[in-house]
């Protein structure tokens, strides 16, 4: 009775969390290593084609204007050859809708890969950390440099990164803002201090927010305050592709020789991962993707680019971190085409169509009457019934049109005014007139009649359209 019981030990595996003190400074702050590698490449050829999307686009010229010009002020919004109004909010509509289905097809089919490749967030976190990898030199002597007293090399170094950084933030600020107003008017007057209060704002107003953003708060950005990473996971299933570690190959982790051979290394029972550490040290939100699929993880695939340079090093199969499904981790194979997908890409072909639809039959005019509110009516002194109106004819167009104006609906009824206008493109023009009728040819109080408008557009094809207004005499 004297032998004592055999027990198992049952305490949990500890979760094998990134050394935190080695990871953050005392204000929590990651410093991100850099990383090379295929994903990375994309990254940067994605993010320069969206640099110089972003900074050539407002500098275009279309008809001897700008070619997009989103004037908040005027409430008109030109890209190239279409001028958009208030009045076509649902093409803004269709193009909310259009985007937003694209984000959870893409979702759904890879995951995050729009925050990890195409954000502007993460665009402007790694220029800003190329720029203090340059100045302040790699993670750990940034580490070290931070821990350090002020001297003047740390001075020189800090001075130059801000610069740099708040240098980035201006153009880019400033840039920005050219969407809303001229741009090279905003350069010129900026450079010569003369830009407007407004403008002025707005530009520091942007400059403080990229600095602090891509400077400071970034993966605060992504983790706290950016609503998709709350409600991405509702658009992911088992057939997601996204960055996964796989822990049946990686586990039981530890550190090896890279000597050992084949045989010795099944006698340690080791997996493939030798807990270096590099994923979390590269990744920008600063998790351990070991951990399994967290909210936090952008998708940038950083950590995949760093794993498989540890896994070329050690003579291993690539692939221990990758782009997977939770299906293929498990062994089985990705289902691409599934209902949730295919629903998405349905839905995304019809808004499409109906965008593309509502472009191609948008009538380039449109006509706002407005009756006098001072009088309903007033009797002429030939004894005849006039009711006053105001037309604010709107042209779409970019270019002068020719407005025709003219009414139907009132037996014998008269137009009193300028019936042929021509309208500035892309301007309202406002036409006072009246309409004079014999009050015997009314039978009701009120009577409607239609207004119509002409116009010919750039192919001499005549467009017409028609309004209804009301016409009132209340002593029939
Ligand atoms: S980089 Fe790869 S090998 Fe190194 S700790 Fe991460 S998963 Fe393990
Ligand atoms: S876990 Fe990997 S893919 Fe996710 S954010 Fe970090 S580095 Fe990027």
């Amino acid at each position: 009775m004297s032998e004592k019981i055999k027990i198992k030990d049952i305490t949990p595996v500890k979760i094998h969390k990134p050394a935190e003190s080695a990871n953050y400074s005392s204000r929590n702050r990651i410093y991100v290593r850099a990383v090379e590698g295929m994903l990375e490449n994309i990254r940067r050829f994605f993010g320069l084609i969206f640099l110089g999307v972003f900074a050539v686009i407002p500098w275009l010229q279309y008809n001897g204007s700008q070619a997009v010009l989103l004037d908040i002020g005027e409430q008109r919004f030109t890209i190239f050859a279409m001028t958009l109004w208030p009045q076509d909010l649902t093409i803004l509509a269709y193009i909310l809708i259009v985007s937003a289905f694209a984000l959870f097809f893409i979702t759904t089919f890879a995951g995050r890969v729009w925050c990890g490749f195409m954000c502007p967030q993460t665009t402007w976190t790694f220029i800003y950390i190329w720029f203090e990898e340059k100045i302040e030199g790699s993670r750990n002597k940034r580490m070290k440099l931070d821990q350090r007293k002020m001297d003047l090399d740390k001075f020189v170094r800090k001075t130059l990164k801000h610069f740099s950084w708040l240098g980035v933030a201006l153009l880019t600020s400033m840039t920005f803002v050219g969407y809303f107003t001229p741009i090279d008017a905003l350069f010129i007057d900026s450079l010569t201090f003369n830009v407007s209060f407004w403008a002025g704002f707005f530009i520091i107003f942007f400059t403080v927010c990229t600095y602090g953003n891509a400077g400071y708060m970034r993966e605060i950005m992504c983790t706290h305050i950016c609503p998709y990473a709350r409600f991405q996971s509702a658009m992911f299933d088992k057939d997601t592709y996204t960055v996964a570690y796989d822990p049946c190959r990686g586990e039981q982790r530890g550190p090896r020789s890279r000597k050992l051979s084949p045989e010795q290394l099944m006698e340690t029972n080791l997996g493939d991962c030798i807990d270096c550490n590099l994923c979390v040290q590269v990744c920008p939100t600063g998790i351990d993707i070991r951990n399994g699929l967290q909210y936090e993880c952008i998708n940038c695939g950083a950590c995949v680019d760093a794993c498989n340079d540890v896994m070329d090093k050690m003579g291993y199969e690539k692939g221990l971190i990758s782009f997977t499904s939770e299906h293929q981790l498990s062994g089985g194979t990705t289902k691409v085409f599934r209902p949730k997908l295919i629903g998405y890409a349905v839905v995304l072909f019809i808004m499409t169509s109906l965008l593309a639809l509502d472009i191609y039959t948008r009538v380039p005019l449109e006509i706002d009457i407005i009756k006098d509110r001072n009088s309903l009516y007033r009797e002429t002194n030939q004894g005849l019934i006039e009711n006053v109106y105001t037309l604010k004819l709107l042209n779409k167009a970019q270019q002068d049109r020719t407005f025709k104006v003219s009414i139907s609906g009132i037996e014998g009824a008269q137009y009193i005014g300028v019936s042929e206008v021509i309208v500035r493109g892309g301007e309202v023009f406002t036409l006072p007139i009246s309409v004079v009728t014999d009050p015997y040819s009314l039978t009701e109080e009120v009577t409607e009649f239609d207004f119509h408008v002409e116009t010919q557009d750039q192919d001499g094809e005549i467009i017409k359209i028609q309004e209804t207004s009301r016409f009132i005499f209340t002593d029939v």
